[in-house]
């Protein structure tokens, strides 16, 4: 059984200082035993994490976060993939549009198989929640305590499969608050540190295993979210 989960955390194959490598045998030493790397548009450094995971004895699951707008803010969409769909090509060609603001190209790829609105180059919430949804993802609002608590009022209305209650710089008023909003809408949570390097400095994000969830509440995320519970 799985004690510690940390499902947000970034590495060298986006913006993070730390391989997927060394991202494992951190978690492994802060007795985290489930993790997702969850790179900003690119499912690149996964392969890299399962396989260190499986020598290090800490189940990795393969992630992404994608960058959305709402109006004009940025939202991150977390997507979290239950087999090797992560590494399907089309969703590599769409995520690298993504990066590269190419919404247009990502119609093209995907127009004839998924119809998503979006206005000039921004992809939108609701598109990102599709695109992810298409390669079979569950996929979870990622920090809300960064938006505008309107804003996350009409964004939790979305298609969402759950939303990050557990997050490094949430007070704790600001965890009770989303797990509730978990609980009252019948969505899964997560917990994540949104680890990017431990040399930070100024502490911008948080440690692996800052915030966690739980046996108890990473039984009912894996069993929820219809990931295999190995
Ligand atoms: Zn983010
Ligand atoms: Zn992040």
């Amino acid at each position: 059984m799985y004690k510690k989960g940390d499902f947000h955390i970034h590495s060298t194959f986006s913006d993070g200082k730390c391989s997927p490598k060394e991202i494992v045998i951190l978690s492994k030493k802060r007795e985290v035993d489930i993790i997702a790397i969850t790179d900003h548009n690119s499912t690149s450094g996964l392969d890299e994490a399962i396989m260190a995971g499986e020598e290090l004895g800490v189940r990795v699951i393969p992630g992404v976060e994608l960058s959305t707008k709402y109006n004009s803010s940025r939202v991150h969409v977390l997507g979290y993939f239950k087999d090797d769909s992560y590494k399907n090509e089309l969703l590599v060609e769409v995520l690298k549009n993504v990066k590269n603001h190419k919404v247009s190209n990502i119609k093209k790829l995907l127009g004839k198989k998924l119809d998503f609105c979006s206005t000039k180059d921004k992809l939108s919430v609701e598109a990102g929640i599709e695109i992810l949804k298409f390669f079979g993802a569950t996929v979870i609002l990622a920090h809300p305590v960064l938006l505008r608590r309107s804003d996350f009022k009409k964004i939790i209305e979305m298609n969402f499969d759950g939303l990050e209650a557990k997050y490094f710089s949430n007070t704790e008023e600001d965890t009770e608050y989303f797990l509730k909003v978990a609980s009252d809408r019948d969505l899964l949570y997560t917990a994540g540190s949104d680890f990017h390097s431990c040399k930070e400095f100024y502490r911008v994000h948080g440690i692996i295993g800052d915030v966690y969830l739980n046996e108890f509440e990473i039984y009912n995320f894996l069993v929820g979210g219809k990931f295999p519970y190995l």
